[in-house]
């Protein structure tokens, strides 16, 4: 059985939890570190979690939002971190506990989770995004993607459950605040996905085995939680009661996959 959790997504910090086993026997793995120790632990508490029971950090790619609290929390609680070289290079703090380097075409396990990772156009120097499995269930999670190709639509196959990158609504984005070209950088095909984009994935995938779609990285000035919530309905042809989302303050609760 895999249970994820969220502890918060969005531009000031991103991080999820992904579990499988029970009791003494769990695998716990970090997604992400976007927060501060403090902050973190914070987070996992409320989600009835503590740090020191984390097997593994893995990270997606350098952007703050994503790392900013790996180094120090690997050293606190002495965590193996797992990157790309690449991304390795990349971070402001990699004086980790201990590195574990990945090579983004070749799945690999931690203790009972297999992780399935896979490269992804992002302006980041060596990114990719993940479906962990237990053999019987399958999560992907895609939270920081410049476009979908047909690559990344072929990784995604077969999901039991999606947390999927709802970013931007255009109009918003394009009339907000933003200097011109932070702008074109988010809008543009190494940056991230907007709600159209999201629904037009979803609309290309096979849908048949889905239970849960979670919206994540959904910009708090560049869009709005109805907007996201919209695109997911009309990506998956299903209403509001069939998608949720991950906040910035909470994340979102756990659920299970069995
Ligand atoms: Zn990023
Ligand atoms: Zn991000």
């Amino acid at each position: 059985m895999i249970r994820f959790a969220s502890l918060g997504s969005g531009s000031k910090g991103n991080a999820t939890l992904i579990e499988s086993g029970s009791g003494e026997s769990d695998t716990r793995i970090l997604l992400d570190c976007g927060f501060s120790t403090k902050e973190l632990e914070i987070r996992l508490a409320s989600l009835e979690r503590s740090a020191d029971t984390i097997n593994a950090i893995v990270i997606t790619h350098e952007h703050s939002d994503h790392v900013a609290g790996a180094g120090r929390l690997s050293r606190k609680y002495n965590i193996p971190v797992w990157l790309t070289v690449g991304t390795y290079h990349m971070c402001r703090d990699h004086d980790f506990a201990q590195t574990r380097f990945i090579d983004c075409h070749t799945d690999f396990e931690i203790d009972a989770i297999n992780l399935h990772p896979f490269p992804v156009p992002h302006d980041a120097r060596e990114p990719c995004q993940f479906v962990f499995s237990d053999g019987d269930s399958r999560l992907g999670i895609v939270t920081d993607l410049g476009c979908h190709t047909p690559h990344i639509l072929n990784h995604l196959k077969g999901l039991n459950s999606l947390l999927l990158e709802c970013n931007y609504d255009r109009d918003m984005l394009f009339s907000g605040a933003y200097p011109r070209i932070l702008k074109e950088r988010v809008a543009s095909f190494k940056g991230h996905l907007g709600n159209e984009q999201s629904k037009d994935l979803l609309q290309k995938l096979d849908l048949t085995k889905l239970k849960h779609v979670i919206g994540v990285h959904v910009s708090e000035k560049n869009n709005t939680p109805e907007y996201a919530l919209q695109a997911l309905c009309d990506g998956m042809n299903c209403t509001l009661n069939d998608v949720s989302l991950a906040s910035q303050k909470n994340g979102f609760s756990w659920r299970e996959l069995n």
